[in-house]
């Protein structure tokens, strides 16, 4: 951990209750100390820009662009956002009352929940850390980060830029694996805000419902893409491109993880797919400095698995070529997967895009709404009756139409999973609302005071 102790249960347990005891001095509440530190937080990654890219060029070869545009600009906005709406978010909201309650006045008021904890994961993990940060201290919290062990430059890095330059009395790092998450989630937060898998989601909702802790849970899933023929083929491909191999090299949680498409059309989007690959890429996209690698080998042995399962043997159309040594793994394409193939069965979160194909594109539908609920679904189309049907038939987290991925960009939108892509949602101001408690409160004077709510309980007062 950042203090270069063994982090326990009872290093745990004492990091809590310092950190209690600086939101109990009321500190983290004003509007003067949560401007002050969102200010850092921005200064702070304004500094250390090189620093950053090289974190993410150690953690997982993340070309610079990527981390630019999808990590440190990001997060640059959502600093902005949250300095200029800050007051506004603040400020209580005056609501009508009953007429059971006449007269009175009523308002909401927002507050801090206390101390919480965010829990992040390896693939974005500069953005993923400090973006749901950035939502707990505009809300006036107290908040403890634990970052990925899967990308230790980055998670070292946050380390130590969040103890020089943020209050260390109330925003801290934890780094570490299991053992240290397990000592974290041993303790009493206000909320528990986690990134990750499913799998390790049950472990901290289980043990958040020890203390009764509200969670978020930001999921994945298998993102799909449905693909119509009426469209501008060589944009759509382009952006199917960027939000598959282009963000992460698909290791991403709304990558596109599939595309349905029909029968009829499929041959043609194979073809638009590989020229446009190859012209983004090259002829040895292994080489290409414009694709991450598989962050380490556990992941690279997953996704070998996955091609090596004997329902896509010879269903490869594009690429397949990988070197361990590296930790690469190229753009593959694969045509006409049986729904019944592992690789159809789980997140695939890496390079390999399986196409799956249907008679009637309408069927598509059926065959999203047949799995666990998606992180987000994509369609691209120019039938305005299919993105309607698209738009009120499919439950994904969200949904984009004519583009991928890019909805994470729009800060007005809720981003979070349903089902079992997610649990409450983030991004602008979701994100001060998923740190905050609305208090309702209700004012009163002494005048109006209906008989009605006293004994004895008559049988007129009952007609009343
Ligand atoms: P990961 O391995 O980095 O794990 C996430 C966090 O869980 C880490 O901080 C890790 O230390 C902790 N952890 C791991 N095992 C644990 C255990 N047994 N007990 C307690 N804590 C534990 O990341 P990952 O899970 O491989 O991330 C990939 C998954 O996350 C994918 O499913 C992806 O779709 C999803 N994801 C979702 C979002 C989103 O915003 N919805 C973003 C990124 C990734």
């Amino acid at each position: 951990m950042s203090d270069g102790i063994v982090f326990d249960a009872e290093a745990g347990s004492s990091l809590v209750n310092e950190l209690r005891l600086t939101f109990a001095s009321g500190k983290t509440r004003t509007y003067a100390w949560r401007v002050s530190q969102l200010t850092t937080l921005s200064n702070l990654i304004d500094d250390h820009e090189q620093q950053i890219i090289e974190a993410l060029r150690s953690d997982l070869a993340k070309p610079p662009l990527e981390t630019v545009a999808y990590e440190i600009a990001m997060l640059k906005n959502s600093c902005n956002v949250a300095l200029k709406e800050l007051k506004h978010w603040m400020t209580s909201e005056k609501v009508k009352t009953s007429i059971a309650t006449f007269p009175s006045s009523a308002e909401i008021v927002t507050e801090p929940l206390g101390v919480v904890l965010v829990i992040s994961a390896w693939n974005y993990p500069f953005l993923l850390s400090l973006d749901p940060v950035i939502g707990a201290i505009a809300a006036g919290n107290a908040v403890v980060l634990k970052p990925s062990e899967i990308s230790p430059a980055t998670s070292s890095l946050l380390a130590k830029l969040l103890w020089d330059y943020m209050d260390n009395s109330s925003v801290r790092v934890v780094e570490g694996a299991v053992d240290e998450t397990s000592a974290l989630l041993q303790q009493k937060w206000d909320k528990i805000f986690y990134t990750g898998n499913g799998r390790v989601a049950r472990v901290v909702m289980a043990a958040a419902a020890k203390h009764l802790t509200p969670v978020v849970l930001e999921l994945g899933g298998k993102s799909p893409v449905v693909v119509d023929s009426n469209i501008n083929l060589e944009v759509a491909i382009r952006r199917i491109i960027a939000g598959k191999w282009g963000s992460n090299n698909g290791q991403a949680c709304i990558s596109p993880d599939y595309i349905i498409t029909t029968k009829e059309y499929a041959p043609k989007l194979v073809d638009a797919l590989k020229a446009e690959l190859e012209k983004f890429y090259g002829k040895n996209p292994l080489d290409s400095q414009d694709l991450s690698r598989i962050v380490n080998s556990n992941h690279f042995a997953r996704l070998t698995k996955l091609l090596d399962d004997d329902k896509v043997s010879g269903k490869i159309v594009y690429g397949g070529e990988k070197d361990e040594s590296k930790l690469r793994i190229a753009p593959t394409v694969l045509l006409d997967i049986p729904r019944d193939s592992l690789i159809m069965s789980e997140e695939i979160f890496g390079p390999l895009l399986p196409i799956i194909t249907v008679d009637k594109l309408e069927e598509s539908f059926d065959v999203i709404n047949s799995g666990p609920k998606p992180l987000a679904a994509y369609v691209f189309t120019n039938n305005k009756a299919l993105k309607e049907q698209f738009v009120t038939t499919v439950s994904a987290g969200g949904l984009v139409v004519n583009d991928t991925a890019i909805h994470l960009a729009v800060h007005t939108l809720p981003f979070g999973g349903v089902g079992e892509s997610g649990v409450g949602a983030y991004h602008g101001k979701f994100s001060f609302d998923a740190f905050s408690h609305k208090k309702a409160v209700l004012y009163r004077g002494f005048m109006g005071d209906a008989s009605i709510r006293y004994p004895p309980y008559t049988n007129t007062k009952m007609r009343l």
